[in-house]
C-alpha cells in the first residue's frame, strides 16, 4: 500500500493547519444552539473581511461547483444574453453552466496560456450591447493565469450587467474584492487558499444581484437557491437546512487564522512564494505555461513538462519516491503541464518540494545541476519572516 504523502503542494484540497483539524473534530452542537448561531454569523463577517465587502456573504453547502450553478440559475433566464470570458477550463465551464439554463451565450476566448483583455470586453460589448451578465474566471487554476479583474470591472461600468466571478482558487490567495472590481456575485471555495476541508462554497452577493434575482423570480426551494440563503439565514438567522456543522468550525478557525495573520501579510506571503517558485523553474530551465510572469498566478504555478519527461511519469515518481504530491493537468493541458500549488505559502513545503522536484527530474534523466532550482528559490526569498505575522 502506498504510504501516507510527506508534502502536498497541490492546487486543493491544500493541506490544513492544526487549529483546523482540532476545529473539525469539537463535538456538533445542535444548529440552533446559541453557541453555533454565533460561531456561524461570525464565520459569515470573517468571510466577509476575507472578500473585503460589505455584500452579503451565504455559504452554500457543496463544493464550488454547486455555487458556480447556484450563481449561474439565479441570475440568467432563457433567453438572457451572456459574455462568457473564458481563458481556460473553468471559464468554459460557466459558459456551458449558463447555455444550460437557456442562456444565449456569447464566447470571449483567449489561449490558455494568456489572459483577457479589458479593451477586448469593451469590443464584445459594442457588438451585443443587450449583453445582461458576465462570467468570469478569476484564477483559471489549470493554466495558473490571474485574469485582471478590476481592469475588466472598468470596462463594463456604468452598465447595468451583472457580473458572476468564479474566485474558487484565488480568494485569500490573491488581492480580491467584489466591489473594485464590479462583481455581483463571488464564488469561492473553502478548499484553496482559505485552508479548510473541501465542502462549503462562500458566496459574497451584492445587493443588486439580490434585487435581480427577486425581479426574476429566482429558483426558491431548491439546493442551488440563492435566495433561500437570504430568506432563512440573512433575514431570519435561521438555515433552509441542517449546516454542515464540523465544516463550518473548520471554515470559521480558518478564516480566524487568516485574519489574525493578516490577509495583507497573507497576500504578501502567496506573492513571495510564488516569484521564488518562478525563479526556481527559470533556473532549472522549465518554461512556465502562462506566457508571462505578469499573468502568473501567485496561487499556482503551472509548468510545461520538459522534453523527454511525461507529466504523469514525473508526478508518480515524486509520489512514490518522495512522497511528494503536485497537481496534474486538466483538459487541454492534461499530459504537458504540471502544477505547483501554493497553499498554504510557506518557504517549507517550497523547499523541500522544489529540491525533491529536481531529484525527480534527474532520476527521469532531466539534465540539472542539483540545487539549480533551490538556489533560486533561496536567493528570491529575502526578507521573508514568519514572526512578522
Ligand atoms: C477548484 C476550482 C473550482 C471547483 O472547485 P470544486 O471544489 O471542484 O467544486 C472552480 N473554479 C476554480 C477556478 C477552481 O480552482
Amino acid at each position: 500500500m502506498a504510504r501516507w504523502p510527506r508534502i502536498h503542494l497541490t492546487t486543493g484540497p491544500v493541506d490544513l493547519s492544526p487549529g483546523v483539524l482540532q476545529a473539525a473534530a469539537k463535538p456538533v452542537l445542535y444548529h440552533y444552539d446559541p453557541l453555533f448561531l454565533d460561531l456561524y454569523a461570525e464565520t459569515c463577517a470573517r468571510l466577509q473581511q476575507i472578500f473585503t465587502t460589505g455584500h452579503d456573504v451565504v455559504i452554500l453547502q457543496g463544493e464550488a461547483v454547486l455555487a458556480l450553478e447556484a450563481a449561474v440559475v439565479s441570475l440568467i433566464s432563457p433567453g438572457d444574453q451572456v459574455l462568457c470570458l473564458i481563458s481556460g477550463l473553468y471559464g468554459r465551464g460557466l459558459a456551458t453552466l449558463a447555455r444550460a439554463v437557456g442562456g444565449v451565450v456569447h464566447e470571449l476566448v483567449v489561449p490558455s496560456n494568456s489572459v483577457i483583455h479589458p479593451d477586448d470586453v469593451r469590443r464584445a460589448l459594442r457588438r451585443h450591447p443587450d449583453i445582461r451578465v458576465m462570467t468570469v474566471v478569476h484564477v483559471d487554476t489549470p493554466s495558473g493565469t490571474v485574469n485582471p479583474l478590476p481592469q475588466i470591472g472598468d470596462a463594463i461600468a456604468g452598465t447595468e450587467i451583472l457580473t458572476i466571478a468564479d474566485v474558487v482558487a484565488s480568494l485569500g490567495g490573491e488581492p480580491f474584492s467584489p466591489e473594485a472590481s464590479g462583481v455581483d456575485i463571488a464564488v469561492a471555495g473553502s478548499q484553496k487558499c482559505l485552508g479548510a476541508p473541501p465542502g462549503l462554497a462562500p458566496v459574497a452577493v451584492s445587493p443588486r444581484a439580490w434585487q435581480a434575482m427577486v425581479r426574476k423570480e429566482a429558483p426558491r426551494g431548491s439546493y442551488c437557491s440563492l435566495l433561500d440563503w437570504k430568506d432563512a439565514w440573512l433575514d431570519h438567522h435561521r438555515f433552509p437546512y441542517a449546516p454542515s456543522v464540523s465544516l463550518i468550525y473548520a471554515l470559521h478557525e480558518a478564516a480566524g487564522e487568516l485574519l489574525a495573520e493578516g490577509l495583507e501579510n497573507r497576500l504578501t506571503g502567496f506573492a513571495a512564494i510564488a516569484n521564488a517558485c518562478r525563479a526556481a523553474m527559470g533556473s532549472m530551465g522549465l518554461a512556465l505555461w502562462p506566457t508571462s510572469n505578469a499573468i502568473a498566478s501567485n496561487v499556482v504555478t503551472a509548468v510545461c513538462a520538459p522534453e523527454g519527461v511525461l507529466e504523469a511519469d514525473l508526478l508518480a515518481h515524486l509520489r512514490r519516491r518522495y512522497g511528494v504530491v503536485l497537481s496534474r493537468s486538466e483538459g487541454e493541458l492534461a499530459g504537458r503541464v504540471f502544477r505547483i500549488g501554493h497553499a498554504p505559502a510557506h518557504p517549507t513545503t517550497l523547499i523541500a518540494g522544489l529540491g525533491l522536484l529536481e531529484r525527480s527530474l534527474i532520476d527521469l534523466g532531466y539534465a540539472l545541476t542539483p540545487g539549480a532550482g533551490v538556489g533560486a528559490a533561496l536567493a528570491a526569498l529575502t526578507g521573508w519572516n514568519d514572526s512578522a505575522f
